[in-house]
């Protein structure tokens, strides 16, 4: 859903959803291999790295080598829209069409908010438009050619035109605000700027749920009490406000099995998709619901947003120098006037573009780490370590399964694969007694 709406919402979207996938056809979820079951008789014995190393070799060599190629070509994804979005910004400067696009607002009201939306607009169309054939690659050609995506064209390019309207609105209505405050406060514009754009951030995060997801995909109660009541009684014990959980129908658009926990204070909803209930057993739900039960009790959303804005105010602060240095330089070429005037949109576009692709492993760090707090709350409330193992295989089929620590850090904002598993039988090798066992009644207290 989020991934739509990625110039606006870069990371709330990236870190509140875990998405799985196990490609175009059901895979037999497998059993725990011998060396990850662990014995009665002797439960001391077992070992959990060779229980994860046992897992990872139930991946067959064909199906590991199309997840890593999969996987890796998005690192030099990460390198073209980074290198797009620099020649999209350069061209809109050097050209002058920046400059025109200003004059011709300017021309048409004296009003300055309605100049920024008559600069705003034709700007968003532009870079939709010079950007199109990467997207069309990245997610409809590529998807396709992996077997993710279900949709043919003329249904995933209407999709496109309603997310462009949404961009459009958001982005508009963000840039009047941002321009606002850039004429009143020139030298502290940064400081006030990161300020609007949190706010921003909350904002659209709490609206998400009601008025933005339901333009893609239908979200209704989850009916089947099978699944619904052992997901529910997780919610109660862990003291979850929620009454119903939601089935959204992602199969429109994709074969990846997900779920999500979007939203804020209020509009806060835990869903899943119609994959996950295809395609996974109840433990694997369990452990997925578990996961989103995580962010939303260890109030992710607040925190991330929060993390986001610390990267926001560092982002802008190096922004302010690195745009005047740059107006001083190339102003009279570009014929920009200075931080409140919107032709310069493009070199601030530039330098923020260039501050992200740069701290990319801190931001996926940041999202890496929530993910694996998740995780744990998630295998503590759901308790079911095979589950979790089967589900990090699932991922598998989209996600590096085993990368180098240097790769996990730089690329994943999840935990990979490995590190999921390993988790998992490290939880199972502690062999945690439940509440009343009969080991903490029958031995003395020795705190
Ligand atoms: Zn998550």
């Amino acid at each position: 859903m989020f991934n739509r709406l990625n110039m606006i919402l870069p990371l709330v979207g990236a870190c509140l959803t875990v998405a799985v996938s196990n490609g175009a056809h059901a895979q037999q979820a497998p059993t725990p291999p011998p060396a990850a079951r662990i014995s009665a008789a002797n439960p001391s014995s077992f070992d959990a790295a060779a229980a994860t190393q046992a897992w990872l070799d139930t991946v067959p060599a064909d199906k590991r080598a199309k997840s890593n190629a999969y996987f890796e070509g998005g690192y030099w994804l990460i390198l073209w829209n980074f290198l797009l979005a620099v020649a999209i910004s350069i061209f809109l400067l050097a050209s002058r069409t920046s400059a025109a696009l200003r004059d011709s607002a300017e021309c048409k009201s004296r009003f300055k908010a309605i100049q920024v939306s008559l600069y705003a607009i034709p700007y968003l169309l532009l870079v939709y438009l010079l950007s199109f054939p990467l997207n069309f690659y990245e997610n409809f050609y590529r998807e396709h050619q992996y077997g993710f995506a279900t949709q043919r064209f003329l249904p995933w390019f209407r999709e496109q035109l309603i997310a462009l309207g949404v961009a459009l609105i958001i982005g508009t209505i963000l840039l009047i605000v941002l321009y606002a405050v850039f004429r009143r406060a020139p030298r502290t514009w940064w400081i006030w700027g990161t300020i609007v754009t949190v706010i921003f951030l909350f904002t659209v995060t709490f609206i998400a749920p009601i008025y933005i997801e339901p333009l893609f995909n239908t979200y209704k109660p989850l009916s089947n009490p099978e699944i619904r009541d052992p997901i529910l009684a997780m919610a109660r014990a862990n003291e979850i406000p929620v009454k119903q959980v939601f089935e959204v129908d992602a199969s429109r658009q994709t074969t990846r099995v997900s779920a999500n926990v979007a939203g804020f204070l209020g509009t806060t909803r835990i869903a899943l998709n119609d994959n996950l209930l295809k395609e996974c057993s109840l433990p694997e739900i369990r452990e997925v619901m578990a996961h989103e039960m995580g962010h939303y009790v260890l109030n992710h959303a607040a925190k991330l947003i929060t993390y986001f804005g610390i990267f926001v105010f560092i982002g802008f602060a190096f922004s302010r120098t690195l745009f005047e240095v740059a107006v001083r330089r190339w102003g009279n070429k570009w014929s920009v006037r200075g931080i409140a005037d919107p032709a310069g949109l493009p070199s601030l576009v530039l330098i923020l573009s260039t501050f992200v692709f740069v701290v990319t492993p801190f931001l996926n760090t940041v999202v890496r780490v929530t993910e694996r707090e998740a995780d744990a709350f998630g295998i503590n409330t759901a308790r079911e370590p095979d589950g979790m193992a089967k589900v990090a295989l699932k991922l598998g089929a989209y996600r590096k399964l085993n990368p180098t620590p240097l790769e996990e850090f730089i690329f994943f904002d999840h935990p990979s694969g490995r590190a999921r598993i390993r988790m998992a039988m490290d939880w199972k090798a502690a062999n945690l007694p439940a509440g009343e066992s009969s080991a903490g009644e029958s031995k003395p207290s020795s705190h």
